[in-house]
This record gives structure tokens, sequence and C-alpha cells, in this order.
């Protein structure tokens, strides 16, 4: 699971857009992006989970599925940190996970 976030997270920030269309997953990558037609390849290796992730994210629910998180982080050793959703500490917590220096639009 924690790969598959961690592919997705990937795969969008490099400008690529994965949605659900019922149980078929659709892709879009930016052209002549070599990172993201390699990521999506190793998306499709992962079908089933990617589909669920997906339907857990169209429900407004996290990847993870709990009602109470507002986004799973992948933590690069094999975590995930799930910061909570309702919350006034969100933001701060967000600027206290939130790797310094990648953001990307
Ligand atoms: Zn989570």
């Amino acid at each position: 699971m924690t790969d598959l976030l961690q592919i997705i997270s990937r795969l969008e920030s490099s400008g690529g857009t994965l949605t659900l269309d019922w149980d078929r997953v659709r892709y879009r990558i930016p052209p002549g992006n070599p990172l993201a037609s390699s990521l999506l390849d190793q998306l499709r290796q992962r079908r089933e989970g990617l589909a669920e992730v997906l339907r857990a994210r169209g429900k407004g629910l996290a990847p993870c599925g709990r009602p109470d998180c507002a986004g799973c982080y992948g933590i690069g050793d094999g975590g995930d940190l799930h910061p909570p959703k309702v919350s006034v500490d969100w933001l701060e917590w967000l600027q206290k996970w939130e790797p310094g220096s990648s953001k990307v639009q």
C-alpha cells in the first residue's frame, strides 16, 4: 500500500492524473515524460490496489480509508503518516511534515 501511494503521489507530482471511472482506472500523463511513464508502468502492475485507492479517494476518504485522515503521506522508510482531517491543527501539522524543498505544482 505504501509503495502504491508513493507511486501515485510521484506520478501526480510529475503532472499525471489518475481517475476512476466505475472500476476502470483512467490515466493521463504528460507526453514525453519518462518518469511519468515508468511510474505508470508500475501502477499497471498494481491495478487491483490502485482501483481501491482511487475509490477511497473518490468518496472523500484518504487512500488508507480512515474517515478521519486528511490524506496519507508516505515517509520513505515504509511508514505512512495520517494527518487528522477536521482539526485546527491540521495546517500546522502539514507545515511540520511537508518536505520543505520539494513543493511541486
Ligand atoms: Zn491515511
